[in-house]
């Protein structure tokens, strides 16, 4: 099913023992990682677990994206009250 099975993709002369659930790659014992109980070779963990960081650095981005875009509603919709003021006066 795996071609060129049995033998570790990042070692070629150690004997594969999984496979990577992420890449499908045939990894070795020392390849392996049990992460959330699921093989992962480990250039896939890193993937993962960049994955996981990723959106809470997002988040707080957002967060203050979001805090602006408040403001600038707020300084948007102050201009715009004082620009019916403006017209109804006239
Ligand atoms: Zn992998
Ligand atoms: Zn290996």
């Amino acid at each position: 099913m795996i071609h060129g099975s049995g033998r570790c993709h990042y070692h070629p002369e150690r004997t594969g023992l999984g496979v990577c659930v992420e890449c499908r790659r045939v990894i070795c014992r020392e390849c392996t990682t049990q992460f959330e109980g699921i093989n992962r070779c480990a250039r896939c963990l890193e993937q993962r677990l960049q994955a996981l960081k990723g959106p809470a650095e997002r988040r707080e981005w957002s967060a203050g994206n979001v805090l602006l875009a408040l403001v600038g509603a707020v300084v948007l919709y102050g201009g715009v009250l004082l620009l019916a003021q403006m017209a109804s006066g006239l």
